[in-house]
């Protein structure tokens, strides 16, 4: 994609500061970090997809592969680790280059990633409809 920022990166058009890459996958740090410590990683294929769904089987598993190289890393780097990917743009997706965020965690750091006001459903058969929604569209 000629106007994606991520794919113009993987291109070596514009700077960024990767950590690791090979022939199908690259990781680079976030600019604007989530965590006041740095070291917030962006993961994804080098072939551009929009959204998780969108990614071959072959490159979602090299994906995948290079979020658990990088995950052994920033959990030496840090306490703890969020993994975060949003699809679409009422989840949170500003870069339409599917990614995975990998938020390394320290002690009272104030991030509220893990943190989502909690709801009910109203009985059991409420969550089995939805489940069964669900199942359909596998
Ligand atoms: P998302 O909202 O999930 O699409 O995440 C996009 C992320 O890309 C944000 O956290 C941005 O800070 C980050 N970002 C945008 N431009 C760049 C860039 N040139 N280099 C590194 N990270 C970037
Ligand atoms: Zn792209």
């Amino acid at each position: 994609m000629n106007d994606c920022i991520f794919c113009k990166i993987i291109k070596k058009e514009i700077p960024a500061s990767i950590v690791y890459e090979d022939s199908k996958t690259i990781a680079f740090l976030d600019i604007a970090p989530a965590s006041p410590k740095g070291g917030h990683t962006l993961v994804m294929s080098k072939n551009h997809y929009e959204l998780i769904s969108e990614i071959s089987d072959e490159d979602v598993k090299a994906v995948i592969l290079t979020v658990k190289k990088l995950s052994k890393a920033l959990l030496k780097f840090a306490e703890g680790l969020n993994i975060i990917q949003n699809n679409k743009r009422v989840a949170g997706q500003l870069v339409p280059h599917a990614h995975f965020h990998l938020i390394p965690r320290f002690v009272g750091d104030g991030i509220t990633v893990e943190k989502w006001s909690a709801h009910k459903y109203k009985d059991s058969k409420e969550i089995e409809e939805v489940a069964a929604k669900i199942k359909k569209l596998l």
